[in-house]
């Protein structure tokens, strides 16, 4: 790194302990205790008057969408109901009343700051005016817009080519400004846009697509409700996407069963207490799982396969338990997978999963005798060396009980972000579409590259070796999110010139290229007024369903623009007006984006009038049963390996977590209130049996080391915590723990971190 432009950052931060204190795991969800955070959280950071407005116009068909998950809506949702207590807390988290610009950074370097934690830069504020970190300088200060874009368009040029640009994507932003974005780093000349999913779901599209033809999840919200069995897979819906809950609470209603395979008892699936409920108010709420499989991390491919086994010869007596129908007309390799699996040995596959047989049993008596089989899933199945081939195992399951394409069946990759899904359907990704290069060029008039680009592990290594010089980011926090904190640090520090869109303070800023911007623009739920008209954006779910959003809060300040016009101004002042693309027009007027995302974007045809109210859904093959992309047309069943975790004496496997009071690398709170934590971050979950092997009591406090490559890694100073997770696995927390994770070990095709399935050791430091 170029010394003279080297800053003094701190990429950890501050890693004090914060006075921690304890309690038993919750064994349920939701309830008056979420109430209660909910409302603290709302009141604290946006007053009484604009929390209220702002609810009562969440996830509404004529209101905004929430700017946290992606779990849909449903189609008539009942007023004052659509939200839960995370989706108050991001709000509450974009709306607060608390604002930071030049002035606060005149007073505070990016040096002082950096040694603070992410929760305490988290809390300063909205930012509310176009900031430039200048080379050499440790302060950030103000910059005109058309200034702000000249820089950039600057250095752009500067390049020896378009592929020295790399176009990052968070799943915050809304179809439009994700849309113009693609489209105008093809413009310039590179498919380098690297996004959040290839850091979470991109092993599911990768499974999905491979077996199913379509890279997303096949169910619509009304087949989890009438589901016979839903499997919740390596996923904590009660933290990470909390309404799903009423979702599982509806299949129960309805005599639906629910299996939870995970490492980790999560208090969500135990028992739901329905804020909207009699029932969860003053009853004891519904018990959801039925049977709880505490498989060891990244062990669902011997399970999986151990059921499937046990189905078999089930189905060898009664010849009932598979859909032989469904079989013959729609799926491929059936003879393939059946002669493969009798090569697993049981009692080796049970070893392996480390879960009692008897509840294996139960699981399969459970599905044997049923049809209407969900999946959900996330990233306890995606973040492994095999998360392709795991998914592909479940949804072995799937085909061979017919559980696809009919109703109250089939896939659900649970996703993170409000519109990750979205943004990718609109064209964010690094790989060549040659269909809609030609659309591109049939109707926005320009050439797009046919050079693959990098995804989120080859833009880390390119600006690791400077290959990589103008980072720009479309939200997010991409230091924090990404794998090898400490390698990624680096990789950015070597950027000419960083540049942020964002609405909030995180290490990114701080942590910058030799020169580095910081973009101000809308939250979800603030008004986006031109012209005297309000303007509103669209965002895809979890789904597949299409829909409307507008704010209706006054923004943070009138220094900030909405994403699309922020790019629209970008892109126009780079080709200085001199473009096939009427960029500004597009930013002014987003309903000219909207029919150029009708054109470009296959499935997107003639929808535009139709994305009002409750929205629409896009075109999904596997409802239509429509495999024709696939080979012989058929859906695939898959051969997939075991795991291959041979772990040395005093090794142990570490998947890292959320706690409930965070959304992905956002910080809103030091508690986890569902496993008994409070006021602190830095803990290890540890079986008890494991902490007197190592010699271990509560509170030790211990470092964490991997070693890969011959390259030691170590996330310091941990508390460790006796929990209730089996023998050999750890948890810890994300983003802290993502020191550990080295930038090239990633799962096999998808190119996924292995963040669930690290292996590492653990450095006594102190007795606590
Ligand atoms: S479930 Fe997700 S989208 Fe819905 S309100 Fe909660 S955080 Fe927001």
């Amino acid at each position: 790194m170029d010394k003279k432009f080297r800053r003094n950052v701190s990429v950890r931060g501050s890693d004090d302990f914060t006075n921690i204190k304890l309690a038993a795991p919750l064994r349920h969800a939701a309830g008056l205790l979420g109430i209660k955070a909910a409302i603290q959280h709302g009141l604290k950071e946006m007053g009484v008057v604009r929390s209220m407005r702002a609810l009562m116009n969440m996830n509404q068909n004529d209101g905004f969408e929430c700017p946290s998950c992606a779990w849909p809506d449903p189609d008539k949702p009942s007023r004052f109901r659509e939200f839960c207590e995370n989706g108050t807390k991001a709000l509450a988290d974009e709306a607060t009343t608390q604002h930071i610009g030049s002035d606060f950074f005149k007073n505070n370097s990016v040096e002082q700051l950096s040694e603070l934690t992410d929760y305490e830069l988290n809390k300063f504020g909205r930012i509310v005016e176009p900031l430039v970190l200048r080379p050499g300088k440790i302060h950030y200060e103000s910059i005109s817009w058309q200034d702000a874009y000249a820089l950039i368009a600057k250095e752009l040029r500067k390049l020896n080519s378009p592929d020295e640009a790399i176009f990052y994507t968070s799943g915050r932003s809304s179809n439009e400004a994700a849309f113009l974005y693609g489209m105008f780093a093809r413009a310039f000349g590179t498919n380098n846009m690297p996004d959040c999913s290839n850091m979470c779901h991109e092993s599911s599209g990768v499974a999905l697509k491979e077996t199913l033809g379509i890279g997303k999840g096949s169910i619509k919200l009304e087949d989890l409700h009438n589901a016979e069995v839903i499997i919740v897979a390596g996923q904590n819906p009660g933290t990470n996407h909390p309404r799903m809950l009423s979702a599982l609470e509806k299949c129960k209603e309805n005599g639906g069963k629910i299996i939870s395979i995970n490492p980790l008892e999560e208090s969500g699936l135990v028992n739901f207490r329905n804020p909207q409920s009699v029932k969860g108010m003053l009853g004891g709420g519904e018990d959801l799982t039925n049977i709880q499989l505490p498989v060891n991390i990244n062990q669902d491919i011997p399970l999986i396969k151990l059921i499937i086994k046990k189905l078999i010869d089930l189905d060898s007596e009664s010849g009932t338990v598979f859909d032989h129908d469904f079989i013959n007309k729609y799926v491929d390799g059936h003879e393939a997978l059946m002669n493969g699996i009798q090569e697993y040995d049981s009692n080796e596959l049970l070893q392996l999963t480390g879960v009692d047989e008897d509840k294996i049993d139960e699981a399969v008596q459970l599905l044997a005798s049923k049809s209407k089989i969900v999946v959900c899933w996330a990233m306890g199945l995606t973040q492994h060396k095999n998360g392709v081939e795991t998914i592909r195992e479940y949804i072995n399951l799937l085909l061979l009980k017919g559980a696809i394409g009919k109703p109250n069946a089939g896939t659900c990759p649970v996703r993170g972000h409000s519109n990750v899904q979205g943004d990718r359907s609109v064209g964010i990704m690094h790989h060549v579409d040659a269909g809609l290069n030609d659309r591109i060029k049939e109707h926005l008039g320009f050439t797009a590259p046919d050079k693959e680009g990098f995804d989120t592990v080859g833009a880390m290594r390119a600006m690791y070796e400077g290959e990589g010089k103008v980072f720009v980011c479309l939200g997010g926090n991409f230091l924090m999110a990404a794998s090898d904190t400490e390698y990624t640090a680096v990789a950015i520090q070597r950027c000419n010139l960083t540049v942020q869109i964002s609405t909030k303070l995180n290490r990114s800023h701080l942590v910058t290229g030799k020169a580095a911007l910081i973009l101000p623009t809308f939250g979800r739920s603030e008004k986006d007024m031109k012209n005297g008209q309000l303007r509103y954006i669209t965002v895809e779910n979890s789904m597949g369903r299409v829909r409307q959003s507008r704010g209706l809060l006054k923004p943070a300040s009138n220094r900030i623009k909405s994403e699309p016009e922020l790019i629209a101004e970008l892109a126009d002042t780079y080709f200085e007006g001199n473009h096939s693309v009427n960029w500004k027009a597009m930013g002014e007027d987003y309903d000219l984006i909207r029919q150029q995302i009708d054109n470009v974007i296959k499935g997107f045809e003639n929808t535009s009038d139709n994305s009002k109210g409750s929205g629409y859904y896009l075109p999904n093959n596997v409802r239509d049963l429509d495999f024709s992309k696939l080979p012989n047309g058929k859906a695939q069943l898959t051969l997939n390996s075991l795991p291959d975790h041979e772990l040395q004496e005093n090794e142990f496997v570490l998947m890292t977590i959320r706690s409930h009071d965070q959304f992905n690398t956002t910080i809103y709170g030091l508690d986890d209130r569902y496993r008994g934590v409070y006021n602190e971050r830095r803990v290890l979950f540890m079986n008890k049996q494991d902490m007197k092997e190592q010699e271990l009591i509560k509170m030790d406090v211990v470092d964490i080391t991997s070693f890969y490559d011959n390259t030691k890694r170590t996330a310091f100073k941990f508390l460790v915590i006796p929990y209730n997770i089996p023998k050999g696995n750890l948890a810890a927390y994300f983003p802290e723990t993502n020191v550990l994770v080295p930038y090239n070990h990633f799962a096999d095709r998808s190119k996924t971190p292995i963040s669930k399935s690290i292996v590492v050791r653990l450095v006594k430091t102190k007795i606590g």
